[in-house]
């Protein structure tokens, strides 16, 4: 295989996107499906999830609230109906947590934040493994955040999850390896969007400055100067299960535009 060639993704993939209704998680599930693998999504969003379905046919989904073990458990039966197994797992759920000092951050926030976005990447890592010890190209995608290589002050709840991607990455990785198990993690930095809009808003109140000067603060540190899309995300994960990336795993790759500090 020539080396364009192995920058291709795989056709035929069977892949599981959790949140992938919309944002992030539904750009990765629109660019597996353009690139002829086979789709399934889960998210907690009903009318997001039928947009998305009657959008790009061919494309099945579940209801499930991803922090819950018994709705992950649920979403594997239908995978087992619609893909009939699996060859890369997309963990993508995760939710912005709560902004503000730690003194006022209330314990049931915290308890959320961590369920969503660390919980439920070890409920669908352990169902999903022994799917990918029978793939012949198996890949799991972590999705962490810049917030877990930088830290990011007034969003601690969320920061400690995303660091705790990484370690979660680098542990499966080195687990797994040995079964030719691909793990690595994807650290966004600010992706345009409704999720960023609403972070910057909540922290332009919580430090009293204007939404637009608190966007330029942002932009400021960041080297290009640019936020980048969810097509860009998108991008990195396809590459990450093509063949060219055959030998990438543990890794924590940005892509931020150089993300320089939060
Ligand atoms: P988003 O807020 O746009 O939500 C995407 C989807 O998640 C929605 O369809 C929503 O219904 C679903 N969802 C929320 N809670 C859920 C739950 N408990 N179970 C199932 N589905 C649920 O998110 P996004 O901005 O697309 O972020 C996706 C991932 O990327 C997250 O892990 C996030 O932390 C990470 N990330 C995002 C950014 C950013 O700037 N947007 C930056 C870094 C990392």
């Amino acid at each position: 295989m020539s080396i364009v060639e192995s920058l291709r993704p795989c056709a035929g993939l069977r892949v599981l996107v959790t949140a992938g209704a919309s944002g992030i998680g539904a750009s990765i599930a629109r660019a597996f499906h353009d690139a002829g693998s086979q789709v399934h999504v889960c998210d907690i969003d009903r009318a997001a999830l039928d947009r998305l379905v009657v959008a790009a046919p061919g494309i099945t989904g579940s209801m499930a609230d991803a922090s819950v073990a018994t709705d992950v458990d649920l979403v594997f039966d239908d995978v087992q109906g619609t893909l009939g197994g699996l060859d890369v797992l997309v963990n993508n759920a995760g939710i912005a947590g709560p902004t503000g000092p730690i003194e006022g951050i209330d314990a049931g926030e915290w308890e959320r934040t961590i369920a969503v976005n660390l919980n439920s990447q070890y409920y669908f890592a352990r169902r999903a493994v022994p799917l990918l010890k029978r793939s012949e190209v198996p890949s799991l995608i972590a999705m962490g955040s810049v917030a877990g290589r930088l830290g990011y002050a007034y969003r601690t709840p969320y920061a400690s999850s995303k660091w705790a991607i990484v370690g979660m990455t680098k542990s499966l990785a080195i687990e797994l390896g040995p079964q030719g198990i691909r793990v690595n993690a994807i650290l966004p930095g600010t992706v345009e969007g409704d999720r960023m809009r609403g972070v910057i808003a909540a922290r332009a109140a919580a430090t009293g400055v204007s939404v637009d000067a608190m966007r330029e603060q942002y932009l400021n540190k960041i080297s290009l100067r640019r936020m980048v899309t969810a097509d860009d995300v998108a991008a990195l994960a396809l590459f990450l299960c093509s063949p060219a990336a055959r030998n990438l795993t543990g890794q924590a790759i940005s892509v931020d535009g150089n993300l320089e500090y939060l």
